[in-house]
This record gives C-alpha cells, structure tokens and sequence, in this order.
C-alpha cells in the first residue's frame, strides 16, 4: 500500500474509490468488447497507488497491463502474475532484468526489435508510430521490415500498437488517418493481435478497438470524451481541513502577492492544501471548493501548505470543519479546467502527502 499520514491525523484526506474503479473497467470492457480491455497504472496508477489499483483490477478481470519504465515493471511484477507491457521498451543495459520478470517490452525501434531477438526470447510488442511521431517504428523502418520480413524471425511479437493523438476530439480528422496507417502496418504481420486505443479512443467506435484496448484515465474518473456528459463514475475525492477563519475589511489582500483585494467585508477560511500537494499553484484565484453543498471560491495564491477561501455567507464553517477540494462535486476534469490544464497532471500530482484512504470492492 502506499500508505502515508494516518488519515485520522492527517489535515487533507484522499479517498479512492476502489469500487468506483472496478465499476469503470468494468464500462471500458463492455464498451470494448469482444476486444481484450488492458489498463494502463504507470505513473503509480495515475497517483493513484499502483498496489491497490492492480488488485482492483485484477479482481475485475484485468489480464494485461502497461506501465512506462521497467521500474514500474518491477514493482507491479511483486503484485501480479498478469502480463505487463513496458512502453519505454528496451536497452542493452536492462534486457536482462526484462527476461528475469517476464517483463514484455514494447519495442519502439528496429534497434530495440535487433537487441530482443538477439537478447532475449520472451513475448514482446511491437509500437508502429502512426502520426504521432513520439514513439514506434516511423515509416521508413516500417518500410525496412517490410523488406526484410526475417527481421521478424524468432521474436515473438504477440501484440502490434499505436498510439492516437487526437482521441479526445471525435471530430479530428487524425483519427481516421491514423486508422488507416494502423490498419496498412498490420499487413506487416496480420496474424498478430493489435491495439490502437487509450480511453478516448475506446469511445470512436468498434474500429478503432482492434484486439485490446488500453485506457488509463478513464479507469481514474476522467472524461474520456471532454465535450459530452462523463460516463465514468468519480473515484478520487480530496478532502481538506480548515485551519482558521477570519474577517477581512475592505481594501485588505489575501496571501502571497496581494493579489486577491476584498471589496467588501469577506469572511475567508485557510485550508490545508496547497502546491505540495498538488493543488496546482496556476489554481490561485481560480478554484472551487465546497463547504458542504456550497461552492466557496479560492482567493489569492496556492502556498506551499494553504490556500485561502472565501466563505462570506455560508452559515455553520468553523475551523476543524472538512471542505471538498476534488470529488463528486467538482471533479478531476474541472479542477483542471480552472488550473489550465488537464485532468492527468491534476491525478498524477496528487503526491503523498495526504492522508490515503481506500474504500471499496479490495479495501
Ligand atoms: C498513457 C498511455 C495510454 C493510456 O492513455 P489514457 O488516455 O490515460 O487512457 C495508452 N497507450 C499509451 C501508449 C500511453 O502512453
């Protein structure tokens, strides 16, 4: 578990649903079907804790997952029997260690596809960049393969993949192109199973799921569609405690910079959270957060430890009370409208400095 601060003493609790996100994978893999439904827990399971959202998953039928280095690898291979993917792919230096843990590479290079046959033997992926030009084999060492099958000979390459950069967008004319190019790839090796989606593209239509598809995100409560109603249910709540309360007359500022002036009396309340913590400092002056039902904006600069809120008007706060900075109410895809960014960076700056509490189906 990636326990920290007990979350009786802690000041900030993060609560994650377990249930929550069984019942997301379990929509992923409706939706996905007859194609396998992966997850994607790199990065911690988005911040999430990797430990508790494997097991959740496993549990849930989850049989393949990915992760971004070997490190993950490793820590998730003392978790699971399942098989495990490692985008970042292979260097001479770590073949071995992918051997010993029946790791499965994705082989993002002709020279990484070379080092694993003459390396090792285990099942590896195969990634063919289809437009988005970060990784995979790029067209001319599409080409060479094509030329020169035998490249392929003793490796067993038991998934082909791509990456969509455009998913969000439904509308965006990549998509389609980079069906297209994923499709011609395949003829490469048509027998082997292929995946081409991330959460997004899961929800572009049955031709865009291939043999397995591959979300994160929307395993984690985000919006895998921005512009439509969100199908997943909320699995990550941040709850903070009010430290003090105070009055503040017109013509006085709150926190750093001044930059919040009141016009008139306010009341504000600081809140145990700041930039640590991974409330993004880009949220000051721009958040929401609720005392019970009522929506509280945040005034002045994210601190390091505090935020500010004004409170004027809503009966009952006092210090020691909980407010909800992420949750059912205001979740991660609003919070990171109002931080300029997106839901991602919100979950996997999480950190460790809350209270962690599970709750649900593996608690
Ligand atoms: C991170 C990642 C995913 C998962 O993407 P989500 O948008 O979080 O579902 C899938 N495939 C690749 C290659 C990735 O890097």
């Amino acid at each position: 578990m990636t326990e920290t601060a007990p979350p009786d003493r802690a000041l900030s609790v993060l609560t994650i649903d377990l249930e929550a996100l069984a019942a997301n994978y379990a929509l992923l893999a409706e939706r996905s079907a007859p194609a396998a439904c992966a997850a994607v827990v790199k990065a911690d399971a988005y911040g999430l804790g990797l430990e508790p959202v494997a097991r959740t998953l496993e549990t849930a039928g989850c049989r393949c997952f990915f992760v971004a280095t070997l490190s993950e690898g490793l820590t998730l291979r003392t978790i699971t029997d399942c098989d495990i993917y490692v985008f970042a792919g292979v260097t001479a230096e770590n073949l071995a260690a992918f051997a010993a843990h029946a790791l499965r590479p994705v082989l993002n290079t002709l020279d990484q596809l070379r080092l694993w046959r003459e390396g090792a033997s285990g099942p590896a992926a195969l990634h063919v960049d289809t437009g988005m030009n970060r990784l995979g084999l790029d067209a001319t060492e599409l080409e060479v393969l094509r030329q020169n099958p035998v490249l392929l000979d003793g490796v067993d390459i038991c998934l082909v993949i791509s990456h969509l950069a455009c998913a969000d967008d439904s509308a965006h004319e990549m998509n389609l192109e980079q069906l297209h190019r994923f499709r011609e790839a395949l003829g490469i090796s048509p027998a082997i199973p292929a995946s081409l989606s991330a959460s997004s593209g899961i929800f572009l239509g049955a031709d865009w799921h291939f043999d397995m598809v591959r979300p994160g995100y929307a395993l984690y409560g985000g919006n895998p569609q921005p512009e439509e109603p969100n199908p997943m249910q909320p699995v990550v709540t941040l709850r903070a405690r009010l430290l003090q309360c105070r009055s503040i007359a017109p013509g006085e500022t709150v926190g750093y910079g001044g930059t919040y002036r009141a016009e008139t009396p306010r009341r504000i309340a600081t809140i145990s959270t700041g930039y640590a913590d991974g409330y993004l400092r880009a949220l000051g002056n721009k958040a929401t957060v609720y005392a019970g039902e009522m929506p509280a904006p945040l005034v002045g600069r994210v601190s390091m430890d505090l935020i500010g809120v004004d409170i004027t008007g809503i009966d009952g706060v006092k210090a020691g009370d909980w407010v909800e900075l992420l949750g059912p109410k205001h979740g991660v895809d609003a919070l990171a409208r109002e931080a300029g960014t997106i839901g991602y960076e919100i979950l996997t700056s999480l950190g460790h400095r809350h209270g962690r509490i599970y709750v649900g189906a593996d608690a």
